[in-house]
């Protein structure tokens, strides 16, 4: 049976571990490492730093659907609603911009549940603090080195993380590029944000109407949010928890400072805009360095294929675009690729 490893857990990685378990069932055994604790990358649930049971979405918020994804990517939305994964955004948001006829959708449960639930279904066997650093052919295989512990040879290796992160590998991968091809993966390019998340006692109630604010005219903010109110959830015993995005052109001016330097200036910013605003019990900040794809890959083909034996491709957002649909695109463009190959 031929072993798969899917470099990434995030949403694009998941949905190919759970396709290829749908479309090809025992026939293949897929593995998935991730370099972080957790699964969701960039759809992440963070839970807060003190032991209460706060969580918080670092990373993406709704998710929105456009009617022609609708109606393409039913069965997408079918399944994650009737699952209860997702439920129509009933919350205010201020100062949102909408496309019409798009819907959003929240998850009750955080961001990561979209990306969970997919893993579940995937049968995939699961490693996290697997850093991938290195990948070398080895005949019909390739040989895949992590920041720590014994390398491991699989049959045929996909790679979902930001294509900057894809271009650091050593080894054999960028020698296969083509020209074309390095240049078009060169050309990527990511926003970067600062994301920082407050948590509050059970006794604090907020006094503003919004679930979510968008700010304009403002350098350093550009987004907050109630965890609670966005994911229509109740606190239940827990306190409020808020989550703030700052602009792309300041995490751009501040790409290079550690998020602990710039973590006060958001904060000083944050209670100017919202005085009354009481000390939260904790806070988590985190730097997006890749955050949204600016500029994706020529004509958004879904997926690159470095090598056809022993089979090597890259997926993810970068290679579609910067939110559900596209790596839903990129997912089963890399299917299609790896049921011929497979
Ligand atoms: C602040 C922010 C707000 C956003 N808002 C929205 C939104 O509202 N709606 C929306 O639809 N989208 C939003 N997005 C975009 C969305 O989150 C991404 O398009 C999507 O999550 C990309 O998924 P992915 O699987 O392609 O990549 P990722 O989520 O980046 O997954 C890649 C995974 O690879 C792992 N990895 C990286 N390098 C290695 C390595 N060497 N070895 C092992 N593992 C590695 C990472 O840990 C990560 O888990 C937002 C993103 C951010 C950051």
């Amino acid at each position: 049976m031929p072993r798969v490893l899917i470099v990434g857990s995030g949403l694009t990685g998941s949905l190919c571990a759970c396709l290829l378990r749908r479309e090809l069932q025992s026939g293949v055994h897929v593995v998935v490492w991730d370099k972080a604790r957790g699964a969701g990358g960039r759809m992440c649930t963070t839970r807060s730093p003190d032991s209460s049971s706060h969580s918080a979405d670092l990373g993406a918020q709704y998710i929105t659907v456009t009617p022609a994804y609708a109606l393409s990517h039913h069965s997408f939305y079918s399944e994650l609603l009737s699952s209860g994964i997702l439920q129509p955004l009933r919350g205010l948001m201020e100062g949102a911009r909408q496309n019409h006829g798009d819907t959003n959708y929240v998850t009750p449960l955080g961001m990561s549940s979209v990306v969970k639930y997919f893993l579940s279904q995937s049968g995939a066997d699961l490693f996290f603090e697997h850093h991938v650093t290195a990948l070398f052919r080895r005949g019909a295989s390739w040989e895949v080195q992590k920041k720590v512990g014994d390398s491991e040879t699989f049959d045929a290796v996909i790679l979902t993380m930001p294509v900057p992160q894809i271009l650091q590998l050593q080894g054999d991968l960028v020698p296969l590029l083509s020209v074309q091809q390095k240049q078009n993966l060169e050309r990527v390019v990511y926003s970067s944000r600062f994301a920082v998340a407050l948590f509050y006692s059970p006794d604090v109630a907020f006094g503003f109407p919004w679930a979510a604010r968008y700010v304009t005219h403002n350098s350093c903010i550009r987004y907050i949010t109630v965890e609670s109110r966005r994911r229509n959830t109740a606190d239940s015993g827990r306190g409020p928890s808020l989550v703030v995005h700052t602009s792309v052109q300041f995490g751009l001016e501040h790409l290079d400072r550690d998020k602990e330097d710039i973590q006060p200036v958001i904060l000083q910013e944050l209670y100017r805009l919202l005085p009354d605003l009481p000390q939260p019990m904790s806070i988590k900040c985190h730097k997006w360095r890749y955050s949204q794809v600016l500029t994706s890959v020529p004509d958004s083909p879904g997926h690159m294929t470095i090598l056809e034996k022993p089979l090597l491709v890259c997926g993810g957002d970068a290679f579609s675009h910067s939110n559900f649909d596209g790596c839903v695109e990129s997912a089963l463009s890399m299917l299609s690729v790896l049921k011929d190959q497979l």
